[in-house]
């Protein structure tokens, strides 16, 4: 569950939990920190409870100019703190009136955010019975993580109801009470860690015949006001969405591309997902089978190159085009090299790798050489180094001809 922020309530009034729609309000200066100033009443919610913090302004009362950005609101040592730079602090004195506004947008999102969390929370707790252990919620997306990975089936379920809930008029309340208060029928239902508060007042979030929750966050008037959901991530018990207008534009434009995807693959769009799925193990299948077959080949080729090795003055080499393999492939059948020997591979890229055990001619050396003939990248040890070529330079003719002008 998410835990309830612990907002101290005898300094500072939470006028955000009276009305979370009001944008302005007017308030006393408190105190003043070293982060920022504590006012007697707020509208700024303070990061807490998953939620992230509102932001915007204070302004003089008596002097209109004066108008200090609220970065962010934070607790600290339990006083709501209205974080506000250094410099800006100076202009403000104890007992000072202020307009508080806070930027609706963002709030107004976060509240959307929150709400949606609720509903998806206690359908998931509805349908599976899993708990959501945290959530964080964020102006453009939410993320959840639950006590255990969910199936996708009971998900699929979930998500669907959630979706109708939020584009249904289900009415939002919270209430202030004391512990000893709660009724037994809502005490059962209660999502949150009712044991967990230490205060006697708690506030209760209810969703009219959906979610009673301990929470001390911001909040829609009605379920509607959101809209539907997006999943965008599941990342084993972590699920991340987004919501409203960012939900139906994304699935606007997968239900277009589901289609088109449908098409392409001769399916219905609701079997392109099994399409894929049967595609991609195919794929695999045949991957593996063309890794076994470039193995095979690369063994026999590489048996024939040892057979007989090339000779360019003094040098011994061998010589091949492996261009349809992997350079550790190569590698790996080339093996060790006799001594005094070089070898000069086209792999994979197409990239010109060359091994030297050579006392005369490192491998790095005739990389530099060819480098320096042709422009091209490329470097590496007197044992092994490697350049990239071009198609045309696969022909392996510039390497020959220097190595056999080299001195
Ligand atoms: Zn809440």
């Amino acid at each position: 569950m998410i835990k309830m922020p612990s907002i101290a309530t005898n300094q500072t009034e939470l006028l955000f939990w009276k009305n979370s729609y009001t944008k302005e309000f007017e308030a006393k200066i408190l105190d003043i920190t070293k982060k920022g100033v504590v006012l007697d009443k707020t509208l700024f919610y303070p990061t807490g409870g998953g939620q992230f913090s509102d932001i915007g302004y204070l302004q003089l009362k008596s002097n209109k100019d004066v108008r200090l950005n609220v970065s962010s609101v934070e607790k600290i040592d339990g006083k709501i703190v209205h974080i506000i730079q250094e410099k800006q602090l100076l202009k403000l004195k104890i007992a000072d009136l202020v307009i508080g506004r806070i930027n609706w947008e963002r709030r107004y999102n976060l509240m959307k955010a929150h709400t949606s969390q609720h509903v998806l929370s206690a359908m998931i707790m509805k349908h599976v019975n899993i708990k959501t252990s945290k959530a964080v919620i964020d102006v453009s997306d939410v993320s959840i993580h639950l006590e255990k990975p969910i199936i996708k089936e009971k998900l699929l379920v979930a998500l669907l109801e959630t979706n109708k809930i939020l584009n249904t008029e289900i009415k939002i309340e919270s209430k202030v009470i004391s512990k000893e208060k709660i009724p037994v029928s809502l005490r059962d239902s209660l999502r949150g860690h009712l044991e967990e508060i230490s205060v006697d007042k708690i506030r209760i979030v209810s969703i009219e015949g959906i979610d009673n929750s301990l929470c001390g966050g911001t909040h829609c008037k009605v379920t509607s006001e959101i809209g539907s959901l997006f999943l965008s991530d599941i990342k084993g018990d972590n699920i991340t969405y987004v919501f409203g207008t960012s939900a139906l534009e994304n699935l606007t434009k997968l239900s277009l591309e589901a289609t088109t995807t449908a098409k392409l693959l001769s399916a219905k769009p609701d079997e392109v997902f099994q399409r894929m799925e049967k595609m991609i193990n195919e794929f695999n299948e045949m991957k593996e089978l063309n890794y076994q077959l470039v193995k095979k080949v690369v063994k026999s080729q590489m048996a024939e190159i040892k057979k007989n090795p090339n000779r360019i003055n003094a040098f011994q080499i061998l010589m091949g085009d492996f261009s349809f393999a992997e350079k550790k492939h190569v590698l790996q059948e080339l093996g060790k090299l006799p001594e005094e020997f070089l070898a000069i591979f086209v792999v994979k890229g197409p990239i010109l790798l060359i091994a030297s055990s050579s006392k005369q001619l490192a491998a790095n050396k005739l990389i530099q050489l060819f480098i320096e003939e042709t422009n091209n990248n490329g470097g590496g040890s007197s044992t092994i180094a490697q350049a990239s070529i071009s198609e045309s330079e696969k022909d392996l003719k510039i390497i020959s001809k220097i190595i056999s002008e080299y001195k």
